[in-house]
C-alpha cells in the first residue's frame, strides 16, 4: 500500500490550459496531462494505491474547486479542498469543505497572492483547528513566484505555535529551498507534518536526511507533487535515504492514514 499525499488534478476542461500555463511560468516539466483519467493511469503505473489531491482556490469566491474535489473522491482518490483567505465567505466555505467529506484544506499562498502572516489567515487556521481539519500549506520558495516567498518558514512555525491543536502539514519538507531554516525552526514541532513533495528534485540528500532525523519519521508523509514529478522518481529518492522498513511504511502510508483517520489498511 502506497499513498501519495501530495498530488494535483484538474477538471478536464481546465487541464489542457492550466498545466501548460503553470509550467511556462514556473519553467518546470509535467508528467500527466492534468486530467483525472491520465492521473489514475499513471498512479497504476507508479504503484500508487491512493492519492491525496490538494486543490487550490486561486481567487475569492472560487467555491467550485471544492465541488470538483468532492465529485472525484472515491476509494483511491482523496481530496483536500481550499479557500482563498480574502474570500468573505471563507469560514462558511471551510465548514462546507468538511460537510462535503473532504479531508482537509490546502493553502498555496503564492498562487493566492496573500502572505501567510496576513491577518486574514488567522481565523481560518483557528477554525481548521476547531474543526479538526488538517491544513497543508505550500512552504518556502516556489518556482511560480520565485522572487516573493509568501509562506516563509517562520510564519509556518508561528502558526503551528499559535494553534497547537492545528494539524499543520508543511509541504516540501517544511520549506522549499529553505532547508536550513526548516531544520532550525520547524523540524521537531509536534503539530507539524512534513511532506516530501519534490524533494527528489530540489532537496539535497544530506538536508533531506537531516530533516527526517530531526523531525522524526512519524510525522513525515510521502508526496510526489504529481504532475510536477513522478511518484516513481520521488519514491526512489525516499527509498535511498537509509530508512528502516518500518519508517518507510509509515511515510508511504501509515502516517497519512493515521492523520486522516482512514479505515485500517
Ligand atoms: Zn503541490
Amino acid at each position: 500500500m502506497v499513498i501519495d499525499a501530495h498530488m494535483h488534478v484538474f477538471p478536464d476542461a481546465l487541464a489542457g490550459k492550466a498545466l501548460p500555463r503553470m509550467a511556462e511560468v514556473a519553467k518546470v516539466p509535467y508528467h500527466t496531462d492534468g486530467t483525472l483519467r491520465d492521473t489514475q493511469e499513471k498512479m497504476t503505473q507508479w504503484g500508487i494505491d491512493k492519492g491525496l489531491f490538494l486543490h487550490i482556490a486561486t481567487r475569492p469566491g472560487q467555491h467550485k474547486v471544492n465541488d470538483f474535489a468532492a465529485s472525484i473522491q472515491n476509494r483511491h482518490i482523496l481530496c483536500f479542498g481550499s479557500v482563498h483567505p480574502k474570500d468573505p465567505d471563507a469560514l462558511a466555505e471551510m465548514e462546507r469543505i468538511q460537510a462535503l467529506g473532504l479531508h482537509g484544506v490546502k493553502f498555496h499562498f503564492d498562487y493566492q497572492d496573500v502572505r501567510m502572516d496576513d491577518a486574514a489567515v488567522k481565523p481560518l487556521m483557528d477554525l481548521a483547528a476547531q474543526l479538526g481539519l488538517p491544513v497543508t500549506v505550500h512552504a518556502g520558495w516556489d518556482p511560480y513566484s520565485p522572487d516573493h516567498v509568501h509562506a516563509p518558514v517562520k510564519a509556518i512555525a508561528a502558526t503551528a505555535k499559535e494553534f497547537p491543536r492545528l494539524k499543520l502539514i508543511a509541504a516540501h519538507m517544511g520549506g522549499m529551498m529553505r532547508w536550513d531554516e526548516a531544520l532550525e525552526v520547524l523540524a521537531g514541532r509536534e503539530n507539524v507534518w512534513l511532506d516530501t513533495a519534490m524533494a527528489a528534485v530540489y532537496c539535497p540528500p544530506e538536508k533531506f536526511r537531516a530533516l527526517l532525523q530531526k523531525h522524526g519519521c512519524e510525522r513525515v508523509l510521502f508526496g510526489s507533487d504529481c504532475p510536477w514529478d513522478t511518484a516513481t522518481h520521488e519514491l526512489e529518492y525516499l527509498r535511498a535515504a537509509g530508512l528502516t522498513v518500518r519508517q518507510l511504511e509509515g511515510i508511504t502510508a501509515g502516517n497519512i492514514s493515521a492523520l486522516l483517520g482512514l479505515p485500517g489498511q
